[in-house]
């Protein structure tokens, strides 16, 4: 099996930096020291460089860039600040902060201002509902495409994608997403992205789920190929993340 990517979303947890330090050490002493998976944690920016000097096993990526370099951006924080405290991910148009008006134009300059300093977009896509006339497809289709526009064709390897159907997220998920959901979505976002970029520049592009993973539900998705997970809820608890993370040792 190839390499997993595990990526544990802390959202705007915990309080304090005392118990972000010993999250990140319990989860990293947890973690076998011969592990094969790329685990990375993205705590709150403010956690980041305090973390990033304990990080041994365990990779850090930021929940969010701002898309301008530098300037009067009250409240931002710039990808030149993340690359020079060491910071080699961010996580890039996750549902919340669309909800919070992030739009697919916000994030694919945010993309490309990660880019220009060799931090790695982990680009979240997903549908908030599912019909029968099947318009999420054209949903998603129109998400990867703004997103991405303008992303050089030898960009698109380096960027990873988490797809999270939104019904699937958090404590107040409609239900889980099914295995085969993942499987059509999995196909469907390499179909758009090798049509944009040509299919053997997006061969490695890596395509990853998030929504309620635990670790009942974490083989059928591997077993559909997922690439890794993206996981909030259960990348606060070291016992239910490392679970996780050997389930994809294996
Ligand atoms: C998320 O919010 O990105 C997420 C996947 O959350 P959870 O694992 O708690 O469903």
């Amino acid at each position: 099996m190839s390499r997993k990517i595990i990526i544990g979303n802390w959202k705007m947890n915990p309080s304090s930096l005392k118990q972000a330090e010993d999250l990140f050490r319990s989860i990293q002493k947890s973690v076998s020291s011969k592990i094969k998976s790329n685990v990375i944690i993205c705590p709150p920016a403010l956690y980041l460089e305090r973390l990033k000097k304990i990080s041994k096993k365990v990779a850090l990526g930021a929940q969010n860039v701002f898309f301008e370099e530098k300037g009067a951006y009250t409240g931002e924080i710039s990808a030149e600040m993340l690359f020079n405290i060491g910071i080699k991910y961010v996580i890039l148009g996750h549902s919340e902060r669309r909800t919070l008006g992030e739009t697919n134009s916000d994030i694919n300059k945010k993309i490309k201002m990660a880019l220009s300093f060799n931090i790695i977009p982990i680009l979240c896509i997903g549908e908030s509902e599912r019909n029968e006339s099947h318009d999420y497809l054209n949903f998603i289709k129109k998400q990867i495409e703004e997103c991405l526009s303008g992303i050089i064709k030898n960009s698109i390897s380096k960027i990873i994608i988490a797809y999270e159907p939104i019904w699937a997220i958090g404590k107040d998920a409609k239900r889980q997403a099914n295995p085969e959901e993942f499987r059509e979505m999995r196909i469907f976002i390499r179909k758009i992205l090798s049509d944009k970029f040509g299919a053997k520049n997006v061969e490695k592009v890596k395509i990853i789920y998030g929504g309620s993973v635990n670790k009942e539900n974490v083989v059928e998705f591997l077993k559909e190929n997922a690439d890794g997970f993206l996981i909030g809820r259960h990348s606060l608890d070291t016992k239910k993340f490392v679970e996780i993370i050997k389930i994809c040792e294996v």
